[in-house]
């Protein structure tokens, strides 16, 4: 049995772009893509 990994379309926070995170997305939290997390993340 193959197991899939639940996705949650979401838009980002910062630039907008359609994507999917493996987490469900909180409405009172801002989301970003993968490009955008590492570039807040790296402070
Ligand atoms: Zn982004």
């Amino acid at each position: 049995m193959s197991e899939e990994r639940k996705m949650y379309p979401m838009k980002c926070s910062d630039c907008g772009t359609d994507s999917e995170v493996p987490f469900e997305p909180k409405p009172d939290r801002p989301v970003y893509c993968k490009e955008c997390l590492s570039k807040h993340r790296s402070k």
